[in-house]
């Protein structure tokens, strides 16, 4: 049995790697040195686009618990980036030519993979195929997935608001509420500021660092989105007629209308994260909680995910695929950025279990589905439940499922010991060496 895997980086390669060792013959097609993308820089398999960090390694982080299901899980790439770690503290960071030549052996050496060394254009519906192009993926590719999916439906520029944990918040300094009390149930949490608290927020805005744009994104970002430091910068008043205006919000604890307010919306199903809503920003991340703890709510707000404004091919994942990670209606996977999954430990796992879910498929197995109280299960439910804002995004603990405990504090314990638990009694590979 022959199955077709596009694109050679963190994704493509687990996904390869781990099909290969199942007893499938792959193909794995990647396009550079001959094609390029304006990140990359070598022809090498796996390559680190930017930082070579993996991030936290503690079973108390959420990175550290993602990494410790791949590590339960057999992920080839992880075990690859262990062998190719360098010292910095508590984090997994490797050396990349290592790491990327260790790939290239694994993968070269495999006698059930082939590598085509060419750019894939085409996709054919009914062939079993992984892609796992990235957020660069190929101008060409990019048209065959606009034909198969229609081009509404896949985005090139990620224009995230930040995210922030419900636990974190202090419910005593916002209120629920819709504008104009529209619908039957609060949909939103307002953070009012004074005027005094607004003004110095919008002056820390207008001061602040942004994160320079990568020359291949320069004059592409800014169209009908702006990031609030723009619209602080354009008036001291911008904010306040904008993503702030407080009109329709009065404050019950007050009855009177606040200066400004930041709204929140639900970010999951379980409520468990909130976005901030229209305040897509290019701020750095440190300044980003610096600037946000001003506001009486966010003073210690924990950041699921940060804002950022940049270059990044992803598709509508909520609309495009199932559970499975498998676009409606074809045999074709998907895996890695494509699937609006941020960042290298999530290409790696979602590489992994998009191999599981087509190793399923091709078994006949109904549902593979992976367990939510797992990292890739409630990472992959959150890719694909219904969500009408979708933007990528990285593992986090507000993705898990939220675990009752008599005190705040002991909330992530439950979350990991559900998450090992789950483990126990889960394999995606139990009937690996099955024929197919
Ligand atoms: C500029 C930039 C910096 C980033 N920095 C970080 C970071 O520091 N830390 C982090 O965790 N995440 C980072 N990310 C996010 C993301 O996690 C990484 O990009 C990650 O490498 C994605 O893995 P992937 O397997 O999905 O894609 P990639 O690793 O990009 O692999 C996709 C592969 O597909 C190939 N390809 C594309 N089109 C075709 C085609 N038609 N035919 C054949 N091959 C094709 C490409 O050449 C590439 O090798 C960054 C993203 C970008 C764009």
């Amino acid at each position: 049995m022959s199955v077709r895997v596009i694109g050679g980086g963190l994704s493509g390669c687990e996904a390869s790697l781990q099909l290969a060792d199942a007893g499938l013959d792959v193909e794995l097609w990647e396009m550079r040195p001959r094609v390029s993308t304006p990140a990359h820089k070598t022809g090498n398999l796996a390559e680190l686009v930017c930082s070579n960090s993996f991030k936290g390694l503690a079973l108390t982080s959420a990175h550290g618990l993602f990494k410790a299901e791949l590590r339960h899980y057999g992920s080839r790439l992880l075990a690859l980036a262990e062998e190719a770690r360098v010292p910095a503290g508590e984090s997994l960071a490797i050396d990349r030519e290592v790491f990327s030549a260790a790939v290239e052996r694994a993968i070269g050496s495999h006698p059930r993979i082939k590598l085509v060394r060419e750019e894939a254009v085409e996709l054919d519906p009914a062939q079993s195929t992984i892609i796992a192009t990235g957020p660069l993926s190929s101008d060409r590719l990019t048209q065959a997935l606009f034909a198969l999916i229609g081009s509404e439906r896949l985005y090139f520029f990620d224009s995230i608001a930040p995210v922030v944990e419900l636990d974190s918040l202090d419910l005593d300094q916002c209120f629920a509420k819709n504008r104009w009390d529209k619908g039957q149930e609060p949909d939103f949490l307002n953070c009012p500021l004074d005027k005094e608290t607004y003004f110095a927020f919008v002056e820390a805005l207008r001061a602040a660092d942004t994160v320079e744009p990568k020359p291949f994104e320069k004059g592409q970002l800014f169209e009908g989105c702006l990031p609030v430091e723009e619209m602080a910068r354009r008036g001291v008043e911008t904010l306040r007629f904008g993503p702030m205006r407080p009109i329709g919000l009065r404050d019950p604890r007050t009855d009177k209308n606040p200066y400004a307010v930041i709204q929140l919306r639900a970010e999951n199903k379980q409520r468990s994260l909130y976005n901030l809503v229209g305040f897509q920003t290019r701020l750095k991340w440190g300044t980003q909680k610096t600037i946000f703890s001003l506001v009486p709510a966010l003073k210690e707000a924990a950041f699921a995910r940060f804002g950022a404004m940049h270059r990044n091919t992803f598709l509508n994942s909520p609309q495009v695929l199932e559970p499975s990670l498998r676009i409606k209606g074809t045999r074709i996977f998907c895996a890695g950025q494509l699937t609006g999954a941020e960042g290298y430990t999530e290409a790696i796992g979602t590489g992994m279990y998009a191999a599981s879910q087509m190793l399923a498929e091709l078994r006949g197995e109904s549902s593979a589905v992976w367990p939510e109280a797992t990292c890739l299960g409630a990472l992959t439910r959150q890719l694909t439940d219904p969500n009408p804002d979708f933007q990528p995004m990285n593992f986090n603990f507000g993705l898990l499922p939220r675990q009752d405990t008599a005190h705040k504090k002991d909330r992530k314990a439950a979350q990991i010991s559900a998450c090992q638990t789950a483990w126990e009694g889960y394999s995606p590979w139990a009937s690996r060496r099955m024929p197919i």
